[in-house]
């Protein structure tokens, strides 16, 4: 057995060559950028009306000013005013020459091509030629996660493609006789198949389409089959259940036989223990626990960075910090925990939990706890790190 900081250290160092692609902006929400994104224009481009109104010099000591004209935006710049004269202008319209200052049109009163103003705050409403950004200035980095703001920059600099990365084939195969697809009816000594819907919703979560999604039952060569299929054909396969000490955990031995190199076999980690974690010629291969629990939080802690790492992206969950709610304690300590966690008030607190087969205590959780190796309590109002879901 590993310890936790050691198979991490495992997922981090295996070499991973993302290979990129070129998509639409449109198409590059959840991606991962394969490139920097520099700007080749000054933004704003002009100096440019931030309101609507009237443009003066705000020196200009005229009480009345003489309204020359009209600028729209979209109008190339170019006008240009003199001292007791004003311009009407329009929201993103270039700034006449010899005007600083837009006055709103809410305070301005215009009759017959002259104009008052009932009150000029200090306001100057124009935005500054390149104030936001120059010729050069890097807008987004390579390895950056889009989101929606960075396909606003993208296209802001006038860019209609990106350079991103390509998604990894991803399948999931989840293994045990008893597994049920839901749907049909439950017979004597059956469950229903629940990480095959948790795996694949945590991918999508990534921006990432499951590609094959099979179960197989406790048999060897079945096992073998979709195993050695699925290895030809993804960039990943993820697996659940059959890597504990049963009679009918056959997925390590059969890992193995099929040349895959297993990098471990067991981690210190509760849930999760039997995580296991391998490479082929071809991919990368996790087998986790069939608990959903363990399923679900061996995916977040381990595979969710590993896959990230695929696409050129380095993960790091969202964590924030609080006080303990109530007290937690816990008598055997030797592996580091992860208990579902929900943030009430700005604390902590630890919703009823039965286990790593409890699926339904994740539904509450909106973080993790992560007990180190060794502590055992955790006092009320203590303030722990918890690691956020859903980013
Ligand atoms: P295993 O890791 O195969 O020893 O399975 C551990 C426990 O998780 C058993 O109680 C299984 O029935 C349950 N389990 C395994 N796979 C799934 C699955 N796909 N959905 C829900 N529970 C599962
Ligand atoms: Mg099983």
């Amino acid at each position: 057995m590993i310890e936790l900081r050691e198979a991490l250290q495992i997922l981090e160092q295996t070499p991973q060559h993302p290979v990129s692609e070129v998509v639409p902006v449109a198409h590059a929400l959840g991606r991962v950028l394969a490139e920097d994104v520099v700007s080749a224009i000054e933004m704003p481009p002009f100096d440019k009306a931030a309101m609507d109104g009237y443009a003066i010099h705000s020196q200009d000591p005229a009480a009345e000013w003489e309204v020359t004209g009209v600028v729209a935006a979209g109008a190339a710049p170019g006008a240009r005013i003199e001292p007791g004269q004003a311009i009407r202008i329009m929201t993103g319209a270039p700034m006449p020459i010899g005007a600083d200052q837009v006055v709103i049109r809410e305070v301005s009163e215009e009759r017959q091509g002259r104009v008052r103003f009932s009150s000029r705050d200090g306001e100057h409403n124009v935005c500054l030629r390149g104030e936001d950004l120059r010729p050069g200035d890097r807008v987004l980095a390579r390895g950056a996660r889009l989101g929606p703001a960075a396909s606003a920059a993208a296209a802001a600099v006038g860019r209609d493609t990106l350079s991103v990365y390509r998604v990894p084939r991803v399948g999931v195969v989840v293994t045990g006789t008893e597994i049920v697809p839901p749907g049909e009816t439950l017979q004597p000594g059956q469950i229903y198949d629940s990480n095959s819907a948790s795996i694949q919703a945590q991918l999508r979560q990534m921006g990432i389409e499951t590609v094959l999604s099979s179960r197989v039952t406790d048999d060897r060569d079945e096992i073998r089959a979709a195993l050695r299929d699925a290895l030809a054909e993804l960039d990943l396969v993820i697996l659940s259940g059959g890597v504990s000490m049963g009679d009918f955990d056959y997925v390590p031995g059969v890992l193995d036989s099929l040349g895959v190199r297993l990098h471990f076999t067991q981690v210190a980690i509760k849930p999760g223990k039997p995580t296991v974690f391998g490479s082929s010629t071809s991919g990368f291969v996790f087998g986790l626990p069939g608990n959903p629990v363990s399923t679900f939080v061996v995916f977040e802690v381990m595979v969710k960075p590993f896959i990230y790492r695929m696409m050129g992206h380095s993960y790091h969950p969202r964590m924030i910090t609080a006080p303990m709610a109530e007290t937690w304690r816990r008598s055997k300590v030797r592996r580091t925990a992860f208990l579902p966690a929900l943030l009430r008030n700005d604390r902590v607190s630890v919703p009823e939990y039965h286990g790593s087969a409890h699926v339904f205590a994740l539904l509450e959780a909106d973080c993790l706890l992560e007990v180190p190796a060794g502590v055992g309590e955790i006092r009320a109002e203590e303030t722990v790190r918890v690691r956020l879901l859903g980013s």
